[in-house]
């Protein structure tokens, strides 16, 4: 496993919970305004930290902290990590783990293990527009089927979309609502521009009320939803 970044705290990752956030590199997509480039282009890697330092900090802080997040880059790409999450969970933690829905078969038997809480999935864009982000082909069927599988197999979950002007719009997610249609959590997401994949991307942002119409537009679809 890969580990190419490590938060010791985190109040905001998790929704009731303290958590430590594990960042592994590589991905699978090249979304233009993905805010951490050195966890997806490998030019940009960093030495990884070794796994050990990592466990030694969770033993340390048992009962300070209660999460575990497993964030990047594409956690799901990475080797050995159903082994680093039965290590995490064998002390004590609840595990989350954000993806980004392109690999369902890993997806469907990391939850078959039960030692994952919480899944947070991206929704990029609707179907139509996913390569228009993701910058790479996408099978929109593995969007769908990750989508599924969360929905029926996830302890906890939340599906969330970062939107950007000039590829977001009320009828993207009205879209994206039919595809999460029914889901307990969705999160619309502002872009950060402080430093993005394509380098030097930026876009107008988006007016508050613009964003509570997203929120307002959601809110039709799934249980909960709002804007971060
Ligand atoms: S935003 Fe997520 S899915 Fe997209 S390139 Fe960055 S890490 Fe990968």
């Amino acid at each position: 496993m890969k580990i190419g970044g490590f938060t010791r705290f985190s109040l905001i990752d998790y929704p009731g919970h303290m958590c430590a956030i594990i960042f592994t590199q590589g991905c699978n997509l090249r979304c233009f305004y993905c805010q951490n480039p050195e966890l997806v282009l490998p030019e940009k890697f960093a030495q990884p930290i070794a796994q050990e330092e990592i466990f030694t900090f969770l033993e340390k802080r048992k009962g300070l902290i209660d999460a575990v997040e497993f964030s990047g880059g594409e956690p799901l790409l990475q080797d050995g990590l159903i082994d680093t999450i039965e290590k995490i969970k064998i002390m004590g933690y609840l595990i989350k783990i954000d993806t980004n829905g392109t690999i369902p078969d890993i997806l469907n038997e990391i939850l078959k293990t039960r030692l994952v809480d919480y899944i947070a999935m991206d929704i990029k864009s609707s179907l139509k527009n996913y390569e228009n982000i993701a910058k790479v082909k996408v099978d929109n069927n593995a969007i769908t089927e990750s989508i599924n599988i969360i929905m029926e197999n996830a302890p906890d979950y939340e599906f969330r979309t970062t939107v950007v002007k000039g590829f977001h719009d009320k009828d993207e997610i009205e879209k994206i609502g039919s595809l999460v249609r029914g889901a307990k959590r969705f999160f619309i997401q502002r872009v950060l521009f402080i430093k993005t994949l394509e380098d030097g991307f930026k876009a107008e942002d988006f007016t508050e009320e613009e964003l509570q119409e997203f929120k307002k537009t959601m809110t039709k679809y799934v249980k909960y939803c709002t804007i971060r």
